[in-house]
């Protein structure tokens, strides 16, 4: 297919801050988007078009598909349905088979380990008696996480020396999970890397990641990764991109376990979508991790996704946002706020990249 000229609309499933900014990155190149989302959220204040209705309703899906050029996503739970039913209509990039592999953590772990690519030890969990099985073998300390619908710390639960196994289970709501081993690593890291429709992969320089409770805090580039692990680290990301034939921003989370480690990069879990790790590429590259997304989708070239300065990115968690005034009088700081009116505790309100020019 040819590139998708001006003018053309993006269907966007999923109407959050990812949406958001990919629509406001699409505009920059004269592209509209159209936003489904079963209730009105960041990406409607910015959209060109706008459906709310439910991802289950497929006839409506179908319909709003029919009126883009092309179909892609803001979330990885997006029903498959709703993904199939769009493809249907028109093309859905990255793929639904991005959306099968990130939706469930065993899919997932289990495709990543059947490429030969490293992640931390794991087995599946569906009842006590599994619970106890991969306890050991695994040992603890452990981590107990569902299958589906986790994020940002969320449906997990660490089981320490000694803890008993039955909180666990209750914790996560005795849903279907994998028990992991807790890696001891130095820091975690990830790959935003994006891969057009010919196969062509760009990557963006890779940030080091702090999360607190649970949900990033801070994203900094550039990271203490040695450059050895650098280049591991992308050569796992493509390797995935590629066994996926991935069109769009791809990120993949991982650990780094320090030089000494016969393995120093484990991948904990891929987001088949623009990333938060990836906000401070709007501020400090040419080209964002939006605006490649929509290139790639688009079908356009690829752009530059080298640095041009030193940034620290913030997530402005709840009541952080509060504080917007004495962060737009802040030298060097870019502010987004992602139009939220009301600050709940963990509720992603908006983010700040700090910027330097890099020497
Ligand atoms: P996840 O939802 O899998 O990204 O997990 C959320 C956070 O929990 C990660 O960013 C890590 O900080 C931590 N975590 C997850 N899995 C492990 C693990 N196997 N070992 C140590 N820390 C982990």
């Amino acid at each position: 297919m040819p590139a998708l000229p001006p003018g053309s609309t993006i269907g966007i499933l999923g109407g959050g801050q990812l949406g958001r900014m990919l629509a406001m990155a699409a505009a920059r190149l004269g592209l509209r988007c159209h936003v489904y989302s079963d209730a009105s959220g960041p990406a409607f204040d910015v959209a060109a078009e706008t459906t709310i209705g439910a991802f289950e309703d497929l006839g409506h899906i179908r319909a709003f598909a029919e009126r883009c050029d092309v179909v892609t996503y803001e979330f990885e739970n997006v029903p498959l349905g709703a993904a199939a039913a769009a493809a249907s209509m028109r093309p859905v990039r990255p793929g639904p088979r991005a959306l099968e592999v990130a939706q469930d953590r065993l899919v997932e772990k289990q495709f990543v380990a059947g490429l030969g690519l490293p992640v931390a030890p794991f087995a599946n969990v569906d009842t006590r008696a599994d619970l106890d099985d991969a306890l050991a073998t695994l040992g603890t300390p452990a981590i107990l996480k569902t299958c589906r619908l986790g994020y940002d710390g969320k449906g997990q639960a660490r089981i320490a020396d000694g803890a008993d196994p039955a909180w666990a289970l209750s914790a996560i709501g005795h849903r279907p999970a994998i028990l992991e081993g807790l890696v001891a690593f130095e820091y975690e890291v990830s790959v935003l890397l994006v891969r057009a429709l010919d196969g062509e992969t760009r990557f963006y320089d890779i940030p080091e990641n702090r999360h607190r409770e649970g949900i990033l805090a801070t994203s900094t580039v550039p990271s203490r990764l040695p450059p050895v692990a650098a280049e591991r680290a992308r050569q796992i990301a493509a390797r995935i991109a590629h066994a996926l034939d991935y069109v769009g921003v791809l990120a993949v989370e991982m650990f780094y376990l320090g030089a000494d480690a016969a393995e120093p990069i484990l991948v904990n879990e891929l987001a088949p979508r623009v990333h938060n790790s990836g906000h401070w590429t709007i501020d400090a590259c040419t080209v964002s991790q939006f605006e490649s997304h929509i290139r790639a989708v688009a079908g356009w070239p690829l752009g530059a996704t080298g640095r041009h300065s030193d940034a620290v990115m913030e997530n402005l968690i709840g009541h952080d946002a509060d504080h917007w005034a004495a962060l737009a009088a802040e030298p060097g700081t870019a502010l987004h706020l992602y139009g939220k009116n009301e600050a709940r505790p963990g509720r992603k309100m908006g983010h700040v990249t700090r910027v330097k020019a890099s020497g």
